[in-house]
């Protein structure tokens, strides 16, 4: 399976936003995942990887495809489910993955009806093929919008901030069926969710104002500031000067007492703990470290 290498790659929009920075990334087949807060360039990013935007500069490859030159190409190899996308609400999943799949050339009725129905099998939507989609929840939304992204075939999956306002079980089919899609194909994962990099990806990306901060796996990353983060309980009037004192890469509250996390070369003493670390450690001192530095 091919990977996608992206290099040099740059976006700076009409009004002086530079969206993209240089970003260079190696993305294998397997679950990918983009990791940066809102307005770090996320979606920049993909969709130009789903050729909907041009870049200023680098180049994209798919194998031996050009992805910023050979649209047509790339658009045959890509599922692509967007942030926010329209769906037809009067009509039923089947009758409009039906109707996509005509429009994607599968002409052969039989064959397209077994497509369909192994799609809605595949993302838990049989039971409910026969339903307007107005009365889809979320999650079911979603996954309707990785059938359609499926009817192609795709080599190369992008999923734009796929779990935001999913409730937990939702949460969790879709994420198995991430898993399942990233067996076999690129999945890229864009999200401003710690948690969902964590459970899902073997390999990510952190970025930040257009640049790529931080690439490799998960465990990498962690193991790589272990023993350099440190916690303690401080009073809530507290946290303004460990603020100003520290890098503090966590805040959060343990029955309702504030404890941070730092990111520190050195052990600060002051009744600080060492600890282990975790992967928002990882993320936080990266956003946080940079924004200081
Ligand atoms: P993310 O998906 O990580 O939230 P975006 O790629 O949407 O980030 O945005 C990156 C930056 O580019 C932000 O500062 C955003 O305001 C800006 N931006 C995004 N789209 C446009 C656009 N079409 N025109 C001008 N600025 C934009």
């Amino acid at each position: 399976m091919n990977n996608l290498i992206i290099s040099n790659l740059s976006k700076t929009y009409a009004n002086g936003v530079k969206a993209l920075d240089n970003v260079s990334l190696q993305i294998p087949t397997g679950l990918f995942g983009l990791l940066g807060p809102n307005g770090a360039g996320k979606s920049s990013l993909m969709r130009t990887l789903a050729t909907l935007q041009e870049a200023d500069g680098g180049t994209v490859m798919l194998g031996d495809t050009d992805v910023l030159t050979q649209k047509n190409e790339v658009r045959q190899m890509l599922g692509y489910l967007p942030q926010e996308f329209g769906l037809y609400p009067k009509v039923s999943a089947e009758v409009l993955l039906n109707h996509l799949a005509v429009l994607k050339g599968l002409i052969v009725r039989k064959e397209r009806k077994e497509i369909v129905k192994n799609l809605l099998h595949k993302t838990n939507l049989y039971e409910h093929r026969k339903k307007n989609l107005e009365g889809y929840s979320g999650g079911m939304k979603q996954r309707f919008g990785i059938a359609q992204a499926l009817l192609s075939n795709p080599k190369l999956i992008i999923v734009d901030e796929p779990t935001a306002g999913l409730d937990p079980a939702e949460r969790n089919r879709f994420h198995n069926l991430l898993c399942e899609l990233g067996e076999n194909t690129i999945v890229i994962l864009s999200t401003h969710i710690v948690e969902d990099v964590k459970e899902l990806c073997t390999q990510m990306a952190v970025i930040n104002r257009g640049r790529v901060l931080l690439t490799g796996r998960p465990a990498d990353a962690i193991d790589q500031i272990k023993g350099k983060i440190y916690s303690k309980e401080i009073a809530k009037t507290e946290l303004e000067s460990y603020h100003k004192k520290f890098n503090v890469v966590a805040e959060r509250l343990y029955l309702g007492k504030p404890i941070i996390h730092i990111h520190s070369e050195i052990d600060p003493g002051g009744g600080f703990k060492s600890v282990a670390p975790s992967l928002e450690d990882v993320y936080f001192s990266q956003i946080f470290g940079k924004k200081r530095g």
